[in-house]
């Protein structure tokens, strides 16, 4: 069972506008709600994938309830910690080939917010064998909260965590004497955590993951787009390429990959065959309209695609 953490989730809105009219009226006919947050769409994709997963993080409100009643539809298990706030909503807004988001912060939670959710956190950890933790905090947790969660699974509870955040909880993780067994940067999340321009090629890669704070991390994948991957597997390194597909909405891709990840991590697969689940879910998400969602039935077609080379 894969435990899959959201600590800001929320329902997304797309509203599909032909004229999207600044300072006027616009009215919508075509609306899709859907329950959303990186978390979500690795727990719907594992679903996807035949595998255990089992959802959690904080949510409230009647957005809350909603977000459940979209997971339950998905028989996706979920158990949150649900506080008296509203969750968030995020409007994405579809018009002349452009998309406008409009995204709340969400709730501000408290500290005791923080040790409830802690608590329950503790509570799943002795059902499962692996936990992923994406998105970004909510107000008032602190950027050094995704780094407790990850001493609280792999030094108290003995479970792997892979974590798939950025900027300062990102920093604050990979700063800490426990490392997290896997992460997911793409370039513009490496670039923005070392302060430089990093460059997509192979040798400057392996030589930016050469940095103190990435030691100890038994997987990292650096996600390269319709590039594939870029991965150090403890000491070693691999290129991992995907074969050109015909794109329908690249949203969630990430969350995709992680997903692949995770499943294959659990059911113990070669490193080889990890990569590959990992590119082949990613890929497929790609090919749908929805975020965070794939179409399983394609899934050997594309995994048989993907190559993995190893370097010197
Ligand atoms: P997001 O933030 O949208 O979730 P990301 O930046 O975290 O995405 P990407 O590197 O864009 O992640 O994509 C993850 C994986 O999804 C890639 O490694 C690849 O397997 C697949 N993928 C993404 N974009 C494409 C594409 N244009 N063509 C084929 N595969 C793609």
């Amino acid at each position: 069972m894969i435990l899959a953490v959201t600590m800001n989730p929320s329902v997304d809105i797309s509203y599909h506008i032909q004229d999207f009219k600044l300072d006027d009226v616009n009215r919508v006919e075509q609306v899709r709600k859907t329950a959303g947050g990186k978390g979500l769409n690795v727990a719907r994709v594992i679903k996807q994938m035949g595998a255990s997963v089992i959802a959690t993080g904080v949510l409230g409100g009647t957005l809350g309830d909603f977000i459940i009643k979209e997971l339950t539809k998905s028989q996706i298990e979920s158990n949150f910690l649900n506080i008296h706030q509203e969750s968030r909503n995020c409007i994405a807004i579809l018009h002349d080939g452009k998309q406008t988001e409009i995204l709340e912060s969400g709730p501000t939670l408290s500290l005791a917010d923080g040790e409830a959710f802690l608590a329950k956190y503790r509570e799943l950890l002795s059902d499962v064998t692996l936990v992923t933790i994406s998105g970004s905090l909510p107000k008032g947790l602190g950027a050094k909260f995704y780094r407790e969660m990850v001493e609280i699974g792999q030094e108290i509870a003995g479970v792997p965590v892979i974590v798939d955040t950025s900027g300062e909880s990102l920093r604050q993780v990979l700063t800490h004497k426990v490392k997290p067994f896997a992460i997911k940067p793409n370039i513009q999340e490496l670039s923005q955590l070392l302060g430089i321009e990093v460059e997509q090629s192979m040798s400057s890669l392996k030589q930016v993951l050469a940095a103190e704070m990435f030691q100890g991390i038994e997987w990292i994948v650096v996600s390269l787009g319709g590039d594939g991957a870029f991965v150090r597997k403890g000491g070693n390194f691999y290129r991992v390429t995907i074969p050109k597909i015909d794109v329908v909405n690249p949203v969630g891709s990430g969350d995709a990959t992680v997903a692949g990840l995770a499943a294959a991590l659990e059911q113990k697969q070669s490193v080889e065959d990890t990569l590959k689940t990992a590119m082949t879910t990613g890929m497929l998400n790609t090919m749908e309209a929805g975020t965070g969602y794939i179409d399983y039935s394609k899934f050997q077609t594309f995994f048989q695609l993907v190559q993995v080379e190893k370097l010197d």
